[in-house]
Parts: structure tokens; sequence; C-alpha cells
């Protein structure tokens, strides 16, 4: 594909306009003011368009679309255990499958292309994403509330097979990630065994972090210790990791973080509609804690996508911290994209550059909301919105164009969910 006399959003954050974008398979291959050589299967007129790097879902419940809207006005614990866990409980594959489905068509016509996911029914999440083109990190939450070790819970050859059929395939598209869903639904044995078998996996780890001040004081309280300190005594840190909210962390929490280079997925709105806080990101950045964006389930946000997130992430550091300059337009785009993508091992992705993945989204300018387009940067955190979405671009293919979803079904898989919701609530 080549895109011509198209803007295109640098690595550095700025707007070059008039370049020249061309893609070799699923790699970008050309950026530049020059025309290349050669001719394309599809040349694109890029008059009107701003070509971006796609967004990376840095904490997320994809299948969780199916409980959209349900148990609303609720806090973490409360909303958690009468609501979600009695309806999860009633989910099926079948469910899970689809429900996956109708959240990757959200993300893509948002330019989303891929997520860091933590759910159960892990083969049938994988199956959904390998169909739709979109990239994946799944774990699968060990919970555990009694004695057992890691190896005598269902998890262990759930993942075990995951490991076998899934990882690393289709050029490390879909990868499998080891998880604890968080501190209070753990126990220090199966917490160990996790990190023991996820350094033996040689994978990334991902958890919720004191995402309330309950759960961060009430692990204060059985343990004598903080959630951070508590997860790096017994080893989760050791592997790459993605902690994500990480709303109550001490001083000391977020030195234990930038010791072990773990990624902070912040997630600004679910934060906000759970009422549970706000991320000290300016702390975090100061340590030098890398920072990446995520919109946790369609249930606690209530969409996926990340123009709104990015939006609030400013607004929210800014009233936290009473500073205006509180995280710049640069800043939020890099959470959203680069550092999103590095959270999920994706290193040759999220920057519009030679060599790295055509992962890209293209938005159309010609609309009233980006005039003048002069700041153009502090626009698409502050202004753009997903309807601007074009074309969504994933390991080269077209995934998203024009309101065509060219691998999914979405009409028949949003009436399945219909269905599913309404089955489900006549049974809880
Ligand atoms: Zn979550």
């Amino acid at each position: 594909m080549l895109f011509e006399n198209i803007s295109v959003l640098t690595p550095e954050f700025h707007i070059e306009d008039n370049m020249y974008v061309l893609t070799k398979g699923s790699i970008i291959s050309y950026v530049g003011k020059e025309r290349p050589e050669g001719t394309s299967r599809r040349v694109i007129d890029g008059k009107d368009r701003l070509l971006m790097p796609a967004f990376y879902n840095a904490h997320g419940h994809t299948p969780m679309t199916i409980l959209r809207g349900y148990g609303e006005n609720m806090e973490l614990s409360r909303w958690l255990n009468e609501k979600i866990f009695p309806f999860e409980a009633k989910l099926t594959p079948a469910m899970v499958y689809n429900s996956t489905l109708v959240g990757i068509a959200e993300m893509f016509a948002a330019g989303v292309v891929s997520s860091t996911d933590m759910y159960f029914f892990g083969e049938a999440i994988m199956s959904a994403f390998e169909k739709s083109g979109a990239k994946l990190n799944l774990s699968i939450g060990t919970v555990c509330f009694d004695d057992r070790g890691f190896k005598d819970l269902p998890d262990y050859g759930e993942n075990e097979r995951l490991f076998q059929n899934w990882h690393g395939k289709d050029g490390g598209r879909l990868r499998v990630d080891m998880s604890i869903h968080g501190e209070y639904t753990s126990s220090p044995k199966v917490v160990g065994d996790v990190a023991a078998y996820a350094k033996e996996k040689n994978c990334r780890m991902q958890l919720h972090l004191s995402e309330t001040a309950k759960e961060h004081k009430e692990c204060q309280e059985r343990h004598g210790k903080t959630p951070a300190q508590y997860f790096y005594d017994l080893g989760l840190f050791d592997v790459p990791a993605t902690a994500a909210h990480c709303v109550w962390l001490s001083e000391e929490d977020m030195d234990l973080l930038a010791e072990k280079d773990v990624t902070v997925a912040t997630c600004p709105i679910s934060n906000m509609k759970l009422a549970s806080g706000i991320a000290d990101l300016k702390a975090m950045r100061k340590r030098g804690i890398r920072i990446a964006l995520g919109t946790d389930g369609a249930s606690s946000n209530n969409s996926l996508q990340m123009f709104d997130e990015m939006k609030a992430l400013a607004l929210v550091q800014r009233i936290g911290s009473e500073d205006p300059a509180a995280v710049t337009p640069e800043e939020v785009l890099r959470y959203a994209t680069r550092n999103a993508a590095l959270s999920q091992g994706r290193n040759d992705a999220g920057m519009i550059a030679e060599g790295y993945r055509a992962d890209f989204v293209v938005l159309n300018l010609d609309r009233p909301h980006f005039a003048p387009r002069r700041n153009l940067l502090h626009h698409l955190v502050y202004s753009a919105d997903r309807g601007d979405v074009v074309m969504t671009v994933c390991d080269g293919n077209i995934v998203y164009d024009n309101g065509h979803f060219p691998t999914i079904d979405v009409e028949r898989a949003t009436a399945v969910l219909e269905q599913d919701f309404e089955s489900v609530l006549v049974s809880v």
C-alpha cells in the first residue's frame, strides 16, 4: 500500500505534511518526502488525512463488552462481588468468543489494534483475535482463595495448552502472558508459583495493583506490607510486568516498580467511573517508570477506545495535581502508542518509521473540530474522537475501512451478543 501526500505523526511527535508512506507485507518499508520507486497494488490519496501509529490497549478485558452497562454506580468490591462475578459464572466459551469479536470491532473502529487482556476461556479469546487479525497479549487472571498451589488449579492446564497452541503465533501477533488477578484474590503460595512458572516460560506478567484504597489498606492488614511489596517479595516482578491502575502506590512502591522496570498501565476512565482515585503519574515519571494507557473492561469504562482515554488522562492529571502542564500531548500520545506497544513486548511497533510494523490509523482531518490545524498535536488529544478514524491497519492488513470490517461480521456478532446477554440475565 502506498499513501501519497499524507500528514504523518513522526516518532518525535511532530506532524509532517506531504509525506509518502509505503508498506510491504506487515512492515512499513518507506516514510519520506520523495515518492518511492516501483508500483503499489493500492495507492491512497492522503489529502486531508493524518497517518499516525495505531493504539495499543495496555490493559483490558475485551470479552466484557457483554457486561457493558451492567452493574452501574458501584465501587469496585461490591461491583465485582454482587454483579460481575455472578454474571461471569454463567458465561460460556461461545459467548466469550462472540463478545470478544464485538470488542475487537469496537477497537478497530477506534484505531486500536492490540490488547493486553486478562480473562478466562483463553482458547475462545485467542480464536477471536486470530480470526480478526488483531494483536493480543492474553493472560488467564489467576484467582485462588485457598492454599492450593498453581499446578493444582485448572489454570495450570489451561496455560500449558495456551502456550503450546498459541504463544508467538502469526509472527508474534498472538502471545500468552501470565497473570495474578490481584492481591485480594490470591494467596502468597499461588503468587510465588505463578512467578516461578512465568520465569520458566520466559513470558510477561499482568496484574491489577493498588487499584483502590480498600485493597491497598486491607493488604497491609493481611500481610503487613503494601500490594507492590507483597508481589515484589514473591518474585512476580522478576519477569517484564504490566501493573494496571497503581492508584494508591506509596513512594516506596514506586521505587520498587522503577527498580524492576514494571510498566504502569493507567486506566483513568475506569478509575474515575468506579471512583477509585487518581494515579500519581508525575511521581512515577520522576522515577523513570514507563507509563502506558489502558481502557480496562467495557463494563467499567464503558468503551474501548483511546481518544476519550487520552483526553481523560490529560484532564484528570491536571486537576489532580492542580498543574495545567502536568502532562503534555506528546506524553499522552506516547502512553497510548509506543509505550503500550513496548509493554506488550512489541519492540518493533508503535511508531511510523521504516522497518517498524505496519500498525497505523488514518484520520479524516477535514472536519470542523480540527480547524485551525496549526496545533494539530493538541487536537489529537483534546478534539479528536473515534469518528475521525477512516482506516485501521494491523500488520499491513486493513482491518477497518470506512465503516467496513473485512475480518468480522459485526452485524451478526452484535445480534448474538444481545441474545447472549438476555439469556445470562434470566439466570443470574
Ligand atoms: Zn482490569
